[in-house]
């Protein structure tokens, strides 16, 4: 049997509020990659995914899920000291413990969305991470190299209110809607994105799971030779299949859509 639909979990590297699964998506994704193991899931890429779904390649087999993270802050990628928390292993880290505690399975896989303008970058990093982490890039090229990783686009700047205002269309990626605005936020992305990471990102994950009907509708689906993408995300629950909107992927949010293995294990069934 294969795949005919594919759920595509998301974690945020930043969210560390405590050290229990609840509370901390590392924990979370290290107890979620041995859960989905113990219960027969394979992690797969997540360009595979859509290429199997959309594109006409191999078909995945069943039981075959993929992983995401957003935002691309530091932690997706090293170990951190985090104050009275203590060190936190780096979401790469995670993954590469899992392939060496189980070299008989495939290594498991994750797409980071990142985005793309320094300025926003640090803007949003000044502002909003706690003990000094950054949303630097030099970590885009190894992980885009490893065998573990892809680096996927976020937009150019997030339309974060730390650095839009609220009258120019900040804290809203549905004001994303014109074809100005959307080359600055999918194709200049990519191609900054592309420049650090070394390959041109054929994913994209909509701030907020925002999309406006403009980028869903037309710019997405028209312009495929100018954006060079496969698959556009939000943030609505539910599995991947070939009858999706490929400019609009449904992904399961941690701490959102589920809290803990049992909630992991309904959203799943
Ligand atoms: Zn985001």
């Amino acid at each position: 049997m294969s795949a005919a639909s594919i759920p595509v979990l998301t974690y945020h590297g930043y969210n560390v509020a405590g050290n229990d699964y609840a509370s901390n998506d590392h924990v979370a994704l290290a107890c979620d990659l041995e859960w989905l193991a113990a219960h027969d899931w394979t992690v797969v890429a997540l360009g595979r995914a859509v290429r199997s779904l959309f594109d006409g390649a191999a078909a995945l087999p069943e039981r075959s899920i993929c992983i995401t993270f957003d935002d691309g802050t530091e932690l997706d990628w090293t170990d951190v000291e985090f104050g009275e928390l203590g060190r936190q292993r780096g979401l790469y880290g995670i993954l590469d413990d899992f392939r060496r505690a189980h070299p008989q399975r495939p290594a498991p896989h994750a797409t980071a969305f990142v985005i793309a303008c320094p300025d926003a970058r640090a803007r949003m990093a000044a502002g909003a991470l706690q003990h000094g982490h950054g949303m630097g890039e030099r970590w885009w090229a190894p992980a885009e190299r490893s065998e573990l990783m892809t680096i996927g686009n976020h937009s150019w700047d997030h339309r974060h209110p730390l650095v839009v205002s609220a009258e120019a269309g900040g804290g809203n990626f549905f004001s994303v809607d014109d074809p100005a605005q959307a080359r600055r936020q999918v194709v200049e992305s990519a191609r900054y994105i592309a420049s650090r990471s070394g390959a041109w990102p054929a994913l994209f994950a909509y701030p907020w799971g925002q999309a406006s009907d403009f980028l869903r509708f037309e710019f997405f689906p028209k312009c495929v030779a100018e954006h060079g993408c496969r698959g556009a995300f939000g943030t609505e629950p539910g599995s991947m299949h070939a009858g999706s909107d490929r400019w609009y992927l449904p992904r399961y949010v941690c701490g959102e859509h589920w809290r803990d293995p049992a909630e992991l294990a309904a959203v799943l069934q």
